[in-house]
């Protein structure tokens, strides 16, 4: 061997010293062993079989299903002299046969395949005609069935142990809760591999969630309090959505544009740059944004929209402070969002394994927004990790939320659903509990049932809240016909039965006023 790792580092990359665990990583596969490496994203994964790849004789074949992320990493690579290629359906055929000839004439470091390329019977041929340095695996996760990345090609990556015996296989994901990651090892080790687990803390960020009362506002109050003149991330679900939002920010004097996958390539690409290139850029896009996008100095991630999972929830908030100064993730969430959620869940074809995992994904998620504890320890705990004691810089840790005991009314309010025949939406039970005076209601005889009217303490948005918090917390479903009917599921006996009580967060008038109270 020509050079060590340090010198690959300095010569090639530019780099001073390994952070993490990048140094014991390279080691490991160095020597010829397997390795699996969990690291969020940005920790530095991609060096980990970068230089393994420089310094082991052959080509190291880099396993990933995102064409554009291999695209961005290949170019990356040429421009510090690195001879790399990728092999993709994207590619002209001139350019495909010119790779492939570098290929068999082995002058390639380093190749990047999607995975069914990779599985090809002729190209595994002829791959084990070469000499090949490692194989890495980007994005193990997707070998997970449980994870929403699922790709049934990862599946059959584990024929490259007898394939090429001899030849160290390093796998690579930022999904690191312990389920992923016992499937990634019994997948794709099944002949053994030792594990790296990077610190998922990204104690810069400031994680709040607040209940959704006027979100726009609520959005540009955050904006202008605690980051005027910054660049951010704001996500919604629609495409519609991110363009009437940042026109409407725009017109209240924030610099926003908007981004999604159904604008024309040329405006998205423009609007890409102006976010990477200015330093005042509130883009607002659905989450096709952010892939392989690296800009340092994101001060705030917002989502106006529930992500689809805690994983999605920590890689698009993870795109904030990069460069490790103090960054925002802010989320508001509503009644509406769960309901809308539970339908996508009841209404969705998936086998039904995979809809319970959906599901278990959806509690974990609704489970960390009503959490009264440090979202930090939450968070990193639905990783695997511990956070030593409360982190002092989340909104549950610099404002502890009030907590009421709900009990009495959540049995009204089941009670009123079954009176009424779990027939109705939150708006008409919660007109019944608070004794609305309304003609539909009198026409379904609703106003002589005992469940009328005994509400009428609390008011409409307090009755929200504990819906939506029956919902978070799977006592109460919502069908799937569009309507949002809501009905009891078999959770809500021990509640009803008087053997259990409930306790939750006490939804503040608004999460802007108390954020900034918090922070003085
Ligand atoms: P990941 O794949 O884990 O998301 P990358 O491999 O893309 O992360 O690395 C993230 C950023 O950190 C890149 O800009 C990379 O060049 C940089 N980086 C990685 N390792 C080091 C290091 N040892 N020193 C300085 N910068 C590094
Ligand atoms: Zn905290």
């Amino acid at each position: 061997m020509s050079e060590s790792p340090h010198e690959v580092l300095r010569s090639v990359f530019g780099y001073q010293a390994f952070r993490g665990h990048q140094q014991s990583v390279i080691e490991q596969v160095l020597s010829g062993g397997n390795a699996l490496v969990l690291m969020p994203t940005g920790g530095g994964k991609s060096l980990c079989y970068q230089i393994p790849a420089l310094i082991r004789p052959g080509t190291a074949v880099v396993v990933s299903p995102l064409i554009a992320l291999m695209r961005d990493q290949v170019e990356a690579l040429r421009h510090s002299g690195v001879k790399a290629a990728c092999l993709n359906s994207s590619l002209p055929p001139d350019e495909r046969r010119a790779t492939e000839q570098a290929l068999q004439a082995g002058e390639l470091d380093l190749l990047y395949v999607a995975p069914e390329r990779l599985l090809q019977g002729a190209f595994l041929a002829r791959l084990s005609q070469l000499r090949i340095a490692l194989f890495a695996i980007d994005e193990a996760h997707c070998v997970s069935q449980w994870g929403h990345d699922f790709r049934p090609e990862y599946m059959q990556l584990d024929c490259l142990k007898e394939r090429f015996p001899g030849v160290p296989r390093i796998a690579l994901t930022a999904t690191a809760d312990a389920r992923t990651r016992r499937e990634i090892e019994a997948q794709l080790f099944p002949d053994g591999v030792e594990t790296w687990i990077s610190s998922f803390d990204r104690p810069n960020i400031r994680y709040g969630v607040g209940s959704k009362q006027n979100a726009r506002d609520q959005l540009l109050g955050f904006i202008r309090e605690r980051h005027a003149g910054q660049s951010g991330i704001v996500y919604c679900l629609s495409r519609k959505k991110t363009e009437s939002l940042a026109a409407w920010l725009a017109d209240q004097g924030v610099n926003a544009l908007p981004y999604h996958a159904g604008m024309l390539a040329e405006e998205r690409q423009y609007h890409q740059r102006r976010f990477i290139q200015e330093e005042d850029l509130v883009i607002v896009a659905t989450v096709a944004f952010g892939m392989g996008i690296d800009k340092p100095d994101v001060r705030f991630v917002a989502h106006m929209d529930l992500p689809r999972s805690i994983e999605s929830y920590y890689q698009e908030t993870g795109r904030a402070g990069r460069d490790g100064l103090p960054a925002d993730a802010w989320m508001v969430y509503g009644l509406q969002d769960v309901v809308q959620i539970r339908q996508m869940l009841a209404q969705s074809t998936a086998p039904e394994a995979q809809k319970q995992a959906e599901r278990r994904r959806l509690e974990a998620l609704l489970g960390f927004c009503e959490s009264t504890d440090c979202r930090r320890q939450t968070l990193l705990a639905y990783f695997g990790e511990d956070h030593a004691g409360q982190c002092g810089n989340c909104d549950n840790c610099l404002q502890p939320p009030d907590t009421r005991d709900v009990t009495e009314q959540a049995r009204m309010l089941l009670s009123c659903v079954y009176r009424t025949g779990q027939r109705f939406g939150a708006h008409y039970v919660i007109d019944v509990l608070r004794g609305k005076d309304d003609e539909r209601i009198r026409r379904n005889g609703h106003h002589r049932l005992s469940t009328f009217g005994i509400g009428e303490k609390l008011s409409r948005r307090q009755w929200f809240t504990v819906t939506r918090q029956l919902l978070a917390r799977g006592y109460l479903e919502a069908d799937a016909e569009g309507h949002g009917s809501l009905f009891l599921s078999e959770a809500c006996r021990p509640l009803l039965r008087g053997e259990e009580s409930l306790r939750v967060r006490e939804d503040k008038a608004s999460q802007r006023r108390s954020r900034s109270r918090a922070t003085g």
